[in-house]
């Protein structure tokens, strides 16, 4: 791990503070700063001098060399910085997505399912939770003894909703993917965006 710093100003007390980042982690050789990404302590600015706590976003690489998967945390917009290499690429423009991807990865989850799955939790969620703002929906992991995958959908009200896709489900909206070629192209950015896209060119559950 390359370990170096960034100035930063803190957003309370203005003064110029020097903070420790990690912009490149190698799983096998850190096991232990894997644990820093999910609770965000990577991402966490502590200021000495006022003791005010933000999390900054910074441009970081997230490498597993035994799942065979990269995830880089983009921040300044510019991909061209971005290694390429024989893994599974995935870039991300922000710390949720980025906690989000490392896990949906390290679990094996096909993302462009999860992202379209997601699309239709925010249709279902709008039609029945008229006037609630929604804020964002997070895959939170594996229920084994319900065979599903299980999502939260953070909303406006601070209440947090708990949503399942069934494997069984999961491998139904999978198949579908043989059968079109457009989705299997590569891509570096699956996103709310991409899956939008994706939808709108045809793909679709009763197509
Ligand atoms: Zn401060």
């Amino acid at each position: 791990m390359k370990n170096t710093t960034m100035p930063i100003n803190c957003p309370a007390c203005c003064t110029e503070q020097v903070f420790k980042i990690c912009p490149s982690i190698d799983v096998q050789k850190n096991p232990d700063l894997k644990e820093g990404i999910f609770n965000r302590d990577i991402f966490r600015f502590i200021c000495p001098e006022c003791g005010e706590e933000i999390l900054v976003a910074y441009n970081c690489t997230y490498i597993d060399r035994d799942n065979n998967f990269m995830v880089a945390l983009v921040t300044d917009g510019d991909t061209a910085s971005v290694e390429t290499s024989n893994y599974t690429l995935r870039i991300v423009r922000s710390i949720n997505e980025f906690v989000e991807k490392i896990a949906l990865m390290e679990d094996g989850i096909d993302d462009r399912i999860v992202e379209l799955y997601k699309i239709m939790l925010e249709d279902q969620f709008e039609e029945e939770r008229q006037g609630v703002e929604l804020l964002g929906i997070y895959y939170g992991g594996q229920d084994f003894e319900n065979k599903s995958l299980v999502f939260y959908i953070i909303t406006g009200n601070a209440e947090n909703v708990r949503a399942i896709l069934s494997f069984d489900t999961y491998e139904t909206i999978a198949k579908q993917f043989d059968t079109y070629p457009e989705m299997t192209k590569h891509c570096s950015e699956i996103n709310r965006i991409w899956a939008i896209g994706t939808l709108q060119s045809g793909f679709s559950e009763d197509s």
